[in-house]
């Protein structure tokens, strides 16, 4: 029987799903010992500070990651950073295997004009705002304008305009946490651009995504109904259509039909546009698109442009990952060959491995993908002296325990007010709540 210790990196969705997998693969010749690096004080990754509060069946999959914490060849080392607080070297020659399941958390630049000015800020600054991310909970986010022009057409587009342009009440019975809560509650945006630069046919938008948004209560949304037309005319003419694409036009076929009650509050589809320019007065006051069309399925740019004025631009236009000490990056990515980071025992899942795409159940079989690599590359376990030995006694760790105690102090704090938990957002509280 020969017994492994695997050391991964995040508690994120592809952090437990490897842990999970890796549980999965035990059998009568070999065993885990499974830790979990996380440099917060609490878990579950983007399923906790990316998934958005109106959202709430989505982070159900955190029951899963509990069971996988549960079981007995599982530890948890939350509130330790690698790379700063241990040595990647220090995880390599003590185990078996080290999985960097550390996602992507920078938002990539626009690069035009104007895109520093305050009023002007990325989506991976946004959505951990609204989602009590303790390294973003203090950003001071202007509301105080009327319109705001959001950039991208994928689903974090969907989720921050979604949050913008919802009747704030909506949020009321969420995990939303107070101080944005009270932002959204005083917010004066009440339209809300979203802009893709190629044809309505081209979003990333997902087909559920799309189907939720005639349901919004308060919010009228608005695509031209023409635009759509001429998207499934182009599909039509070029034969084979791929499925989602057909369940995408469909859906926007509704919105574009769904009659318009009149709110006040909108969201406002705009396609073939690409950013050119955020100009204003030393703050954002408006952003000039370059109009496109598309000729023989290219989209061309037409010299034309139109601009909107606002107050407020989120770009929202993919990620890509974080530098970590004694890790090599390249194009956004840990640098990997299906996984694997090849001369090396170090191997990666999720979004730090093949960059910010798909659904959070696409790290599952990523996982397992890459647990099967894990299971052909090793040979003799490692005689390994515990990682607890480099961590001083004065350094707090959010163990299992702690965070066990933390997640019930949320969720009891959230009962009386009917909500799932009220989040602590204080990296200092958080600690303290692990502690009681
Ligand atoms: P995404 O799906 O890759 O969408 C990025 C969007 O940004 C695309 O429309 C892209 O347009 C556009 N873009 C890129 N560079 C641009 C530029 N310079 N100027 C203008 N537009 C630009 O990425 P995401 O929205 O960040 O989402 C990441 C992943 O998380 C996706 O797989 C998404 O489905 C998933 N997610 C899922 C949910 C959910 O299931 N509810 C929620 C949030 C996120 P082009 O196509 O023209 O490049």
């Amino acid at each position: 029987m020969a017994h492994y210790s695997i050391a991964i990196v995040g508690a994120g969705p592809a952090g437990y799903f490897t842990a999970q997998a890796l549980q999965n693969a035990q059998n009568e010749d070999r065993i885990f010992s499974i830790d979990l690096f996380e440099r917060l004080p609490t878990m579950w990754g983007l399923v906790r500070s990316g998934v958005a509060p109106d959202h709430p069946k989505i982070k159900t999959v955190a029951k899963v990651f509990e069971k996988v914490a549960a079981e007995p060849n599982f530890r948890l080392f939350g509130n330790i950073e690698i790379g700063r607080d241990i040595d990647i070297e220090d995880l390599t020659s003590r185990y078996d295997a080290v999985v960097m399941c550390t996602g992507s958390s920078i938002g990539k630049k626009l690069g035009i004009p104007g895109e520093d000015f305050p009023g002007s800020i990325s989506a991976a600054e946004f959505v951990p705002w609204y989602n009590g991310h303790p390294d973003y909970a203090r950003l001071d986010i202007d509301l105080s304008g009327t319109t705001a022009v959001v950039i991208g057409a994928g689903n974090v587009a969907m989720d921050c305009a979604r949050m913008l342009a919802l009747n704030p009440s909506e949020l009321d019975p969420t995990d939303t946490p107070e101080y944005a809560l009270s932002k959204f509650h005083s917010s004066n945006i009440r339209k809300v651009y979203i802009a893709g630069r190629r044809g309505v046919e081209h979003a990333a938008f997902t087909a559920p995504e799309l189907r939720d948004l005639p349901k919004l209560e308060h919010t009228d949304i608005h695509i031209d109904a023409d635009q759509v037309s001429a998207a499934h005319a182009r599909v039509e003419a070029i034969g084979e259509i791929e499925k989602h694409t057909v369940s995408n036009l469909e859906a926007w076929r509704l919105i574009a039909e769904h009659p318009k009650s009149g709110h006040e509050r909108a969201m406002e589809f705009r396609f073939l546009s690409t950013p050119k320019e955020i100009k204003g007065n030393g703050k954002v006051e408006e952003v000039v698109f370059g109009i496109n069309k598309i000729e023989n399925g290219k989209v061309i740019d037409t010299g034309e442009s139109y601009s909107i004025p606002c107050s407020l631009v989120i770009s929202a236009i993919g990620y890509q990952a974080a530098p970590i000490n004694g890790v090599y990056f390249h194009n956004g990515i840990i640098e990997n060959e299906a996984g694997r980071v090849l001369g090396t025992n170090i191997y990666t899942v999720g979004w730090a491995k093949r960059g910010p795409s798909g659904v959070i159940g696409t790290n599952k079989s990523d996982a397992s993908d890459v647990v099967n690599l894990i299971l052909e590359d090793l040979k003799e376990p490692k005689a390994t002296m515990d990682i607890q030995m480099l961590i001083p006694e004065s350094h707090q760790v959010i163990d299992q325990g702690s965070w066990s105690k933390i997640n019930a102090a949320e969720i009891s704090a959230g009962e009386p007010a009917g909500k799932p938990r009220i989040k602590e957002v204080s990296w200092t509280k958080l600690l303290s709540l692990g502690l009681n």
